[in-house]
């Protein structure tokens, strides 16, 4: 379906398109089943500037808006999910709140770093015993002067072993719950930050979740992201905006499984037509591309709405909602409309419905967008 991007936009998607078409999605199959860093393409991303999508033109960015970050992300998420999370996860929840709530002191020490990708970026907000309810983290921050001093674990961190900046949340005051937690911005080679664990995963299988250890790590009190006290404010922003991104994953996902159970339908004969000639595939395959559409429509407009400066919690929980469930739903149609080659791992249907499941899981788990969206609906 033909949306009415603007000039610059739709410019953007072809350009996109190109890349993740020509370079991306060659390297796809070998980067899940290597489970293996897709080199090729976060090379090729730092080169076309896909590393400072939304960081400002002054600190060496592209200054680009939210739709303009869907559309990349969307379309590397059609390539391969695993480069998109990759992608997704630096500029927004890494990136973004150092756009958003740094000072000028941090913001030139580290997003021209960040935008140009020599510098990648992770976001430390999950702990083995906080994860939705991520406000009883436990991980503590110690003030002794200027310095704050870092102890905790924390669990899933996308990026982990691969970045060279972590945003880190951790609890400064005698508050246990929201109120008590700050924002640092903490480098990989900080003496006591260690990465633990890789785990291995259902998918995306290229994107390193890894375990992220800190002991007694001293960080400069400069490196206090918001003021003190005030970094769940950072998290919840950084994830408003985020689940935009998810979005856009989640639409490049859906597209890719659709487009390929399109073109195999079309081929494969029994009964002597194509099956996709029987109505009961027709009627799948229309279910799917309209749920796309549907997704499609709510992920760009939250994405607008922030562009602009509106109110957006509301939509971008709705998009993340509505596209993760529509991504994960579309893949599988995708493997039974394959039938047994769906399910064998020479296609790429399976991959889709393995990288699907995580995005339904991630930056706010879909049970608890629907709290978000009663909250919302309700306040
Ligand atoms: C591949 C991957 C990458 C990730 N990357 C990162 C990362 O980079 N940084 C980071 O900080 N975290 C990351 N995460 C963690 C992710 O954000 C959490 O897994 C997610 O928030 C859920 O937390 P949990 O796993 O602790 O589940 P839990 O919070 O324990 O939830 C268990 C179940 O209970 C449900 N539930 C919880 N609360 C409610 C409620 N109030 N109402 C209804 N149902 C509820 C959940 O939806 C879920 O079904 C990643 C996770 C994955 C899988």
């Amino acid at each position: 379906m033909r949306l009415d991007l603007s000039p610059e936009h739709a410019a953007l998607r072809d350009a996109l398109r190109e890349f993740s078409q020509s370079v991306v999605k060659p390297a796809a199959g070998s980067v899940d089943r290597e489970h293996r860093w897709p080199v090729e393409a976060i090379e090729g991303a730092r080169a076309l500037d896909l590393m400072g999508i939304l960081v400002p033109e002054e600190y060496g960015g592209a200054g680009l808006d939210h739709l303009a970050f869907t559309i990349c992300i969307e379309e590397l998420a059609a390539a391969c999910a695993s480069t998109a999370v990759i992608v997704d996860v630096h500029n927004s929840v890494a990136s973004e709140p150092i756009v958003l709530f740094g000072s000028e002191e941090q913001k030139r020490a580290w997003l021209p770093r960040l935008a140009s990708g020599e510098v990648l970026g992770a976001f430390a907000l999950t702990e083995p015993s906080s994860g939705s309810d991520a406000a009883s983290l436990k991980t503590t921050a110690k003030r002794f002067g200027q310095e704050f001093v870092l102890s905790g674990t924390k669990v899933f961190i996308t990026n982990a072993g691969q970045a060279g900046l972590y945003v880190v949340f951790a609890r400064t005051g005698a508050d246990d719950r929201a109120a008590g937690i700050s924002a640092f911005l903490v480098p990989a080679d900080a003496q006591g930050l260690k990465v633990g664990q890789l785990f291995k995963k259902m998918g995306l299988n290229g994107s390193p979740t890894a375990e992220l250890v800190l002991e007694e790590v001293k960080v400069p009190a400069a490196a206090l992201l918001n003021a003190e006290g005030k970094g769940f404010t950072v998290a919840m922003r950084a994830l408003d905006s985020g689940r935009i991104g998810i979005s856009g994953q989640a639409l490049g996902i859906a597209e890719a499984a659709f487009s390929e159970a399109l073109a195999y339908t079309r081929e494969r004969e029994q009964f002597g037509q194509p099956v996709a000639a029987f109505q009961g595939v027709g009627f799948m395959l229309a279910d799917m591309a309209t749920r796309i559409a549907a997704a499609r429509q709510m992920a760009y407009h939250a994405a607008s709405l922030c562009s602009a400066g509106k109110p957006f919690t509301l939509e971008a929980s709705m998009a993340k909602l509505f596209s993760t469930d529509t991504a994960m739903d579309v893949a599988i149609d995708a493997v039974q409309l394959a039938g047994g080659y769906g399910y064998m791992n020479d296609y790429p249907f399976e991959r889709h419905f393995r990288d699907a499941k995580a995005l339904q899981i991630y930056e706010g788990s879909n049970q608890v967008q629907r709290v978000v969206i009663a909250r919302e609906l309700l306040s």
